[in-house]
């Protein structure tokens, strides 16, 4: 049988819309059979999420999105297929959410300067306690109508150069990878077409993140276009990689991110997914 497989979603674990159980029921509505939960730096929804899909007959693959510094950019890597309780990865997450509320306020202070009050307690209220970031930000002030949309007020207010931008810092390459191999994982570079590097860096960070004993890149993702995906298949092939294929699904109301559209993996390549 060919199964469909997600292996990068969010759940409001961190910043996506839909509650783990939520998340599972839809997957399982869009025809999802085995689905990665890879909530930015946290593990918290795995749980009721592995609960949900048990009931469904799903397959729930415990992840976890973590964010990296690398040469001052910040990069994401996806550990999959971990065990969730591991102490050094959740000792080293624990790191990563303690830097987020310390960059949660300093972004409030940023935008209280430009013009903007209360955007602190307002995304921290939205993340309900969980795992603050960006996006609850972003939902806020557009909201509140300073841009027409999420994506407008990050280009506006969030990005680098922009009012309310913070720098990561974020963990380095080597130490993350080490956490998820410390929890049985493989460690997969999400979303490679989304940075803002050149190909030369990009080959360079793959290079490194071979050498620390990374496996696998996302050539299919939600924000991959056709050219960007057959692009980065072309590296993991040279390269020698796993290839995963995640939605990086967030919220059902936004319309470009689509789980069950999601294209297949392109020939010629091993699935991130071949030793389970
Ligand atoms: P953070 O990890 O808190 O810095 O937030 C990063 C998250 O913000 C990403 O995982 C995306 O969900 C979201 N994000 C980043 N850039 C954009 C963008 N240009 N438009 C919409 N969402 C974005
Ligand atoms: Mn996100
Ligand atoms: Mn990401
Ligand atoms: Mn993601």
């Amino acid at each position: 049988m060919n199964l469909r497989y997600d292996l990068h979603t969010h759940s409001t674990a961190s910043d996506g819309t839909l509650t783990p159980p939520e998340l599972v029921d839809f997957a399982h509505q869009q025809g999802v059979d085995v689905l990665a939960l890879t909530d930015h730096d946290v593990t918290k929804g795995l749980a009721e999420a592995t609960q949900a899909a048990s009931l469904q007959s799903m397959t729930l693959i415990s992840g976890v999105e973590i964010s990296v510094s690398w040469r001052h950019q910040t990069i994401h890597i996806l550990g999959l297929n971990i065990d969730a309780e591991d102490t050094s990865l959740l000792t080293g997450l624990e790191k990563l959410r303690a830097f987020r509320v310390w960059r949660a306020e300093e972004i409030g202070r940023r935008l209280e300067k430009a013009g903007i009050g209360g955007a602190f307690e307002v995304a921290l209220t939205m993340s309900n306690g969980k795992n603050i970031s960006r996006t609850h930000f972003a939902r806020f002030l557009a909201q509140a109508g300073y841009a027409r949309d999420v994506r407008q007020v990050f280009k506006r207010y969030l990005v680098r150069g922009k009012p309310g931008y913070v720098p990561g810092q974020w963990a380095e390459l080597a130490e993350v990878i080490g956490w998820i191999h410390a929890a049985g994982g493989i460690a997969v570079i999400a979303h490679p077409a989304r940075y803002k590097i050149s190909a030369t860096r990009l080959r360079e960070l793959i290079e490194q993140f071979k050498k620390e004993g990374g496996q696998a890149i996302e050539v299919v993702s939600g924000t991959h276009s056709r050219d960007e995906c057959e692009r980065i298949a072309q590296l993991a092939r040279h390269y020698d990689l796993l290839a995963s294929r995640g939605s990086d699904f967030h919220d059902p109301a936004v319309a470009y991110i689509k789980m069950a559209s999601l294209a297949d993996l392109p020939e010629n390549l091993t699935p991130v997914w071949v030793g389970w």
